[in-house]
């Protein structure tokens, strides 16, 4: 029974008019694939700019009518997802993080369990600091479970970091469990520590860290970009008040959790493998 994990790149990249060298996402779609009670984790990353749909044709692609994308699709269609009969804990790192972090990431996992009616819990911080290979179960940390979700301010200049210095950030989502039918079980939100042009609050999506955090928590849900500049995933921030649109509240509906719950495969060990090459997709 293999498990998956994606991730997801940053929704809030900078818009092209302000950096016309910022690419869209940073993405990185991860599989696993259990080995007896272990795992096999087969990491397949997505060049920087491409797009996950781009990885995986066919699956997750936008649904114009809905007006969301998610990550990936299990086999019987729907949305690979959390199990919303689980708390999803997010813990996060005072390390290099901005002023009001704190109150911002409570306020960005409060609008989105209203949404989704998942049931996102801040528990506090970690001394984890983010990682391109964190492994999704760590037992001397965080006990026998999944690690919690990390939100974590960085420098771009850290190796082995899937940010770029023009990215606001990052997400990656783990998913794990049999091939076609995984479900969400933890993930990373790493933050662009140097980019002092962003403030603390909900203010504008042009300049609030809120709005970036809304972005790579619901790039953690399952959701991807679209084309549409009034949803806040949108590939760029864009400008204007940071709530969510109705193409977001039609994703977030398809994450959440309408659709009852998922049994969550038992936390374990996992091997990270090499990833195929991902094929190259254009920059907006
Ligand atoms: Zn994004």
């Amino acid at each position: 029974m293999p498990p998956s994990e994606p991730r997801a790149g940053g929704p809030n990249d900078d818009g092209p008019r302000l950096r016309p060298a910022l690419t869209a996402v940073a993405g990185v779609l991860l599989t696993l694939a259990a080995v007896g009670l272990a795992a096999t984790l087969v990491v397949r990353p997505l060049t920087a700019g491409s797009e996950p749909n781009a990885a995986t044709p066919g699956v997750g692609a936008l649904r114009e009518d809905a007006g969301f994308t998610v990550w990936e699709r299990n086999d019987d269609g729907t949305p690979v997802r959390w199990d919303p009969c689980t708390p999803i804990e997010v813990m996060w790192s005072p390390v290099a993080a901005p002023p009001g972090a704190a109150a911002d990431l409570r306020e960005a996992l409060d609008r989105l369990r209203a949404a989704s009616g998942l049931d996102l819990q801040l528990a506090g911080t970690t001394d984890e600091r983010p990682s391109g290979s964190r492994p999704p179960y760590q037992p001397e940390r965080y006990g026998d479970r999944w690690a919690p979700v990390l939100v974590a301010w960085a420098d771009p200049a850290q190796p082995g970091l899937p940010l770029r210095d023009t990215d606001r950030g990052v997400a990656v989502p783990v998913a794990v469990g049999a091939e076609g039918d995984r479900t969400y079980v933890t993930g990373q939100v790493i933050l662009n520590g140097t980019r002092d042009d962003l403030r603390s609050g909900f203010g504008d999506r042009a300049d609030a860290w809120g709005a970036t955090l809304v972005h790579e928590l619901l790039h953690v849900l399952g959701l991807g970009h679209v084309d549409d500049p009034t949803q806040l995933m949108h590939r760029f921030p864009g400008s204007g008040a940071v709530e969510l649109g109705d193409g977001d509240l039609a994703g977030i509906a398809a994450v959440g959790a309408e659709l009852g719950c998922r049994e969550v495969p038992t936390a374990g060990p996992v091997r990270v493998q090499d990833p195929p090459p991902a094929p190259g997709h254009g920059v907006p």
